[in-house]
């Protein structure tokens, strides 16, 4: 069996991968648990020099890895660089924190001593998606190697060559081996890998389909998991929001790596009132983006990941139409769709309850108005939804913002005049079908660890 870099420019085959036989998983499973038995007896002053080291190299590399990621999955290269740079980042904020997240905690009792210590879990099984390919990794093993534990990473199996070369810049920056290594294998191989005894524990980022799958047999066998799944995240522009600059930010958001991010805005919610000149506002900064070849500086939007995720796409904003709603931008297929992933800006008004875009994830540059008659309605058409990963509203009185992103939206992460995005420095997943757990920050760092209680007498 085989896994394959295919250029979703042009649908030719880069380089073709190996896939690891039952022996080879078998043998970097072990690896990975002996490994663990020195690296979870690192000093925080090591962890934190080889952690620093590898932002080092990833800013070395940075050039480099965004090209692959312009190959492999279609990312415009200033996009990937600004991609490395994030990654970088979060290995300098655990670097920085990560010890003191960690520190014991001492809890007076009637004990001469009693605390809690954060210690690791064991070896982790990381399986991640291809629409960031490097960022949705650095998230998870810069806190997870931190707190001490080990990972296996099982990549997307259209990102073959950023799965490989992941391993190789923690090489590079110096944490030992076995620390850290990539497994080259499909989906249908990961049961066996969760099935292992060594993995104590799993993170999918990925799919709601996927998520439900890998958490049954997980729970299965009771090993932890944190599930960064799908989302549907709806933006409200309330009446008296600065339009303009909500125009911007919703096609900004809308349109972040081509429409294909977890907590890209999908739902656009407009209050009746001011409805026709967001739309026409929206519309305008949707039609402004470039779509072209990643390598191309001028390329704001490369193409899809892949040739059938963009003919998927296209399929749901027909049944869409089919089903009443109208069509006012892009929409169309390119002229050579058969050998590249090209879909543009595309805009669907008029949506209502009962058509598809209403409740299901729309991954990919294709955004959905749908108008609500006031406050109270758009708030209860945003949660009108099976997801909770993030939410946004636009309004010109804070505290009203403030409380509906508080109170009312019922998100992970609900941000107000502003996109909804992760940040080393706060804790980000979701609730529902968006998953479950926590990525980044404190709480991050807090999901692969035993929460061990010791009390000396
Ligand atoms: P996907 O098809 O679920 O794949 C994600 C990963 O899971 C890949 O490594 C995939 O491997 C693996 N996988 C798929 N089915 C599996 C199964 N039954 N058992 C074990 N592993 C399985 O998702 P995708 O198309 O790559 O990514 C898009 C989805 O991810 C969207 O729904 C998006 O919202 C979500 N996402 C969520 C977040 C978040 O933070 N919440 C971030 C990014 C993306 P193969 O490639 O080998 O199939």
């Amino acid at each position: 069996m085989s896994i394959q870099s295919i250029n979703p420019i042009n649908g030719e085959t880069v380089k073709t991968y190996k896939e690891d036989s039952t022996e080879q998983i078998r043998q970097k499973i072990e690896a990975a648990q002996v490994a663990w038995q020195d690296w979870r007896r690192t000093s925080f002053e090591e962890r934190r020099t080889l952690l620093a080291k590898a932002g080092t190299v990833l800013r070395e590399r940075k050039n480099e890895l965004a090209e692959l990621m312009a190959i492999e999955m279609g990312k415009p290269l200033k996009d990937g660089v600004s991609e490395i740079d994030k990654c970088a980042s979060v290995c300098d904020y655990y670097a920085a924190n990560g010890e003191g997240f960690l520190k014991d905690e001492e809890i007076k009792t009637e004990a001469s001593n009693s605390f809690v210590s954060f210690q690791p879990l064991g070896v982790v099984l990381a399986i991640m998606p291809w629409n960031f390919p490097f960022w949705q990794t650095f998230r998870f093993l810069a806190p997870g190697l931190t707190a001490g534990n080990c990972g296996l990473l099982k990549h997307a199996s259209n990102v073959p060559g950023c799965a490989l070369v992941i391993e190789e810049i923690l090489l590079q920056a110096g944490f030992p081996k076995g620390v850290f290594q990539t497994l080259m294998i499909g989906s249908k191989a990961v049961k066996e890998v969760i099935a292992h005894p060594h993995i104590k524990a799993v993170t999918l980022t990925g799919s709601t389909n996927a998520g439900i799958q890998v958490a049954q047999q997980a729970a299965s066998l009771l090993k932890k998991t944190v599930l960064e799944l799908g989302g549907s995240d709806p933006y409200i522009i309330l009446e008296d929001a600065d339009l303009e600059a909500a125009a911007e930010t919703c096609a900004l958001s809308r349109l972040i790596n081509n429409g294909q991010s977890c907590i890209a805005a999908k739902r656009f919610i407009v209050v009746k009132s001011v409805e026709e000149k967001f739309t026409a506002l929206f519309k305008e900064r949707m039609a402004a983006r470039i779509t072209g070849d990643p390598f191309d500086a001028k390329t704001d939007l490369g193409p899809m990941a892949r040739i059938d995720l963009r003919d998927e796409l296209h399929k749901q904003v027909l049944e869409n139409v089919k089903a009443g709603a109208k069509l006012i931008l892009g929409g169309t297929l390119p002229a050579d769709s058969e050998n590249d992933a090209f879909y543009t800006p595309t805009i669907l008004t008029g949506m209502k309850k009962g058509m598809p875009a209403y409740t299901e994830e729309i991954f990919g540059p294709v955004a959905s108005i749908i108008s609500a008659n006031d406050v109270a309605e758009a708030v209860q058409i945003a949660n009108d939804t099976p997801f909770g990963l993030g939410a946004a509203v636009f309004t010109a009185d804070i505290s009203l913002g403030e409380k509906i992103a508080r109170e009312e939206l019922q998100a992970g992460s609900c941000f107000v005049n502003t996109n909804v995005r992760s940040d080393p420095r706060l804790p980000f997943g979701g609730i529902n079908q968006s998953g479950y757990g926590r990525e980044l920050g404190l709480f991050g760092i807090h999901e692969f660890v035993n929460v061990k209680t010791v009390l000396v007498k």
